[in-house]
């Protein structure tokens, strides 16, 4: 679209109150907006166009969206209509029309349409057609969202964004379809939408202002822009976005790297999709890192003695699995254990260490242990579990209800007890915890568990899962990138992030 040079995201205010309205349009501008649509069938009383559009600080995108269509208009299809033209005439600079009567709103002055379709519950079998049909009519932008089912209708919308015959903005709507609303940037998209005020849900799926400008940096993107990601299911909460854009942008890559939910079971389907974009690397978190290792046509050696991969590469013909998990916990072991009476730091293989937990990061950490030559005793809520965990490792078992009886050096939380919303958790009686003993608590969210309070309190050695969670993530973008990581500015991300009180970003707007 000629109006905007760069892909821009368009910062959608939908508030009750003209009053509110009217302040969140004027701190969008102030954060950056280019283009702000109004959410009018938001608003409890008739719009006041007046007030609205009074020192406007950039175009404003009128919409009145009906219920079926994702809105809450409750009025009359008559009286929507009718506030549409008034809309038109009042001198707003983009209207959103819906297909079914755009026939019915004759183009008026320099405002620009918006002809639209929306599905919240699926893809119509004649998306193409609807989309050619758009096309037809009198309309500068087309604007089409519908609602992902599985993981390859994303690329199936996408698709309408091969050259089409009117610049066209085609995503998915749904936690399934987010993706869309970065990548259809780099396909053509003019425009993606996001909530400017991250209270309010306006459509499933989308992504924040905020986030797509200081994380996603969308006006940065381009046809050449490399694509990576995380899959897992849930993975809205994941930091692995936030620690792996900004660190490519820091170091002036032309990259973006997106959560991508990927239900379990859909992973092959979803790679093999994910082929035609192309993404070239994958960060696998939960569930998926056993099926990651399984579809890879080449595994590292971590990832053949573990079984579960978190990081898939991929090149046009092949995939490769890799485990940074392993090395990150080692590493991070290694560069924290506790001095020796000689003043010097303490040798790996000389440590017992006893690991709670028998899934996933358990298994990772126990094979690199061994490997080491440290003695170890595993415990795990589920004895079955845990029984065959040590079996394949050829290393002890204890019960959990025994494990505050086993004597060790070394202490290692691979549970999720403690972890969010779980706070006043803890794996282990505070009784356990002596001075001198290492405690390697690896959850991260939130960083100081009671595990890792109470170990403090009772001068044990402690370390928390941020620190191998950012080794991990460095590992990955060495391999991702094949530059070195800038693990200073990581942690500082990563703290900044899991910190309860809100620090500025560097970059943030002052507001
Ligand atoms: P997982 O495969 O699902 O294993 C979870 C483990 O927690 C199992 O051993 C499970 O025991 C145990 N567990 C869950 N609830 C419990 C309870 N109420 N009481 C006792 N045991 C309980 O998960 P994972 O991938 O190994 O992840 C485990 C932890 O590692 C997570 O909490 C996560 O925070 C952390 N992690 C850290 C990093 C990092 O980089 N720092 C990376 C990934 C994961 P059962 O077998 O009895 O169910």
């Amino acid at each position: 679209m000629a109006d905007f040079p760069t892909p821009i995201a368009i910062a959608v205010i939908a508030r009750t109150r003209h009053k509110m309205v009217i302040a969140e349009i004027q701190e969008a501008a102030k954060q950056g907006a280019k283009l702000i649509e109004l959410r009018l069938d938001f608003l409890a009383k008739s719009p006041d166009f007046k007030r609205l559009l009074h020192n406007r600080p950039c175009p404003i995108l009128a919409t009145f969206r009906r219920p079926d269509e994702g809105g809450r208009f409750t009025g009359t299809e008559e009286q929507r209509l009718m506030l549409i033209r008034h809309a038109i005439v009042a001198g707003v600079d983009y209207v959103d029309i819906e297909i079914d009567i755009i026939d019915q709103i004759p183009r008026f002055g320099k405002v620009k349409r918006i002809c639209s379709y929306h599905n919240m519950t699926g893809i119509p079998e004649k998306l193409e057609l609807i989309h050619q049909q758009m096309c037809e009519k009198d309309a500068d932008i087309v604007k089409i969202a519908v609602t992902a089912q599985t993981v390859t209708d994303n690329l199936r919308v996408m698709a309408l964004l091969k050259n089409p015959p009117k610049p066209t903005v085609a995503l998915c709507m749904g936690d399934l379809g987010t993706c869309t609303r970065v990548l259809g940037l780099r396909a053509g998209m003019p425009f993606t939408y996001s909530t400017f005020n991250k209270n309010r849900q306006i459509a499933p799926g989308i992504i924040s202002f905020q986030e797509l400008q200081n994380i996603y940096k969308i006006e940065q993107i381009t046809p050449e822009t490399q694509v990576f990601g995380v899959i897992g299911d849930p993975i809205g909460h994941s930091l692995s976005p936030l620690i792996h854009n900004k660190s490519m942008r820091k170091l002036g890559m032309n990259a973006v790297y997106l959560p991508f939910r990927v239900p379990r079971g859909d992973l092959p389907t979803f790679i093999e999709s994910m082929k035609a974009v192309p993404v070239q690397g994958y960060s696998v978190t939960i569930p998926h890192k056993e099926a990651a290792a399984k579809l890879a046509q080449e595994q590292d050696p971590a990832v053949k003695l573990i079984g579960a991969a978190n990081t898939l590469l991929a090149t046009p013909t092949e995939i490769r699995a890799v485990n940074t998990d392993m090395q990150a916990a080692i590493k991070a072991i290694k560069a924290n254990l506790p001095m020796g009476p000689d003043g010097q730091p303490g040798l790996l293989s000389s440590r017992f260490a006893l690991i709670l937990g028998a899934g996933g990061v358990a298994r990772a950490i126990a094979h690199g242990l061994l490997a080491e030559g440290v003695a170890v005793t595993i415990t795990n809520r589920t004895p079955e579990r845990g029984e065959k965990l040590a079996q394949e490792l050829s290393c002890k078992f204890v019960d959990w209800n025994a494990r505050h009886n086993v004597v060790c050096d070394t202490l290692i939380n691979c549970t999720s007890v403690g972890m969010h919303p779980n706070l006043d958790e803890s794996p282990i009686h505070q009784s356990f915890l002596k001075p001198g003993l290492m405690v390697f608590d690896t959850i991260y969210t939130p960083e100081t568990t009671l595990l890792v309070r109470e170990a403090r309190e009772r001068g044990c050695h402690v370390l928390t899962g941020v620190e191998m969670f950012i080794r991990q993530a460095a590992l990955q973008f060495e391999l991702f990138t094949g530059k070195t990581a800038p693990i200073e500015y990581m942690t500082k991300i990563i703290r900044r992030a899991l910190s309860p009180v809100h620090e500025p970003d560097d970059e943030e707007p002052s507001k």
